[in-house]
């Protein structure tokens, strides 16, 4: 689907936000890099999803009222055969968060190479326009808030000094014996969401916030393996 109808789509179901499917089916029409996967409503599906991803693979809940997946017991990783799938959901069905939540279903996707994670994300100010931003994952943005912020669009020097200003740049570049984070993915990521033609500018009428946390960075690659758009 088009960039511009899967936020149309999300109108028409009186949707505040692109889910995380059609949140990462927008990345792709960016050329951003997504896992493959499959959604099945119910465990019968499981096994013919299966046979078309690679294993491993995760499984995540799909449902407008969770936000925090994890949280609510809402993703596994890291299973290699459709029965392991087929228990995750069903003890994730039996979880009383999920059990209260409305269900779109199940989205099983293959696993993204071993690397770095980090977030990039968007929003739209009111006086300057689409923001872009980048951090790094976890702690580092949710507890030392070590982000940085550019307004849109962004060129590949603003890029790459927004990736020097993070005080934790060097555990990017490989810092302690970690494996280094492709610079060379992350600038690129950052320029298909802030750049001239890239994702926020071109949809800064209808999105609000964009959150991709995390974008998992091996030393070659870049994948957004988690999404989501607020629209405005
Ligand atoms: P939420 O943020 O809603 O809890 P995520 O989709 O971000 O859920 O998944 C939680 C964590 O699971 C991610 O931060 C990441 O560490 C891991 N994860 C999720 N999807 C994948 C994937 N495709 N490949 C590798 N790790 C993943
Ligand atoms: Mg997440």
């Amino acid at each position: 689907m088009k960039a511009q109808e899967l936020i149309a789509q999300a109108r028409t179901q009186q949707r505040p936000a692109l889910d995380e499917q059609a949140g990462k089916a927008l990345l792709a029409e960016y050329r951003i890099a997504v896992p493959q996967s499959r959604t099945v409503k119910s465990v019968d599906e499981v096994d013919a999803a299966f046979t078309q991803l690679r294993a491993p693979v995760v499984v995540k809940i799909m449902s407008p009222d969770i936000l925090h997946k994890s949280d609510a017991g809402g993703v596994k990783v890291g299973m290699k055969s459709a029965a392991e799938v087929k228990d995750a959901i069903t003890a994730m069905a039996a979880s009383p968060q999920i059990k209260a939540a409305r269900i779109d279903g199940y989205l099983i996707e293959e696993m993204a190479p071993v690397g770095q994670e980090i977030v990039i994300g968007g929003l739209r100010d009111p006086y300057f326009g689409p923001l872009v931003m980048v951090g790094l994952g976890g702690i580092f943005v949710e507890v030392l808030r070590d982000v940085s912020f550019r307004i849109c669009p962004i060129t590949r020097i603003d890029a790459e000094e927004m990736i020097d200003d993070l005080k934790g740049a060097a555990i990017l570049a490989g810092a302690r014996g970690r494996k280094p984070a492709s610079r060379a993915a992350i600038v690129d990521a950052l320029l298909k969401v802030g750049g001239e033609n890239g994702l926020l500018m071109t949809h800064a009428d209808d999105i609000q916030e964009a959150d991709i946390n995390p974008m998992i960075v091996s030393e070659s690659a870049a994948v957004a393996v988690d999404a989501r758009f607020i629209l405005r």
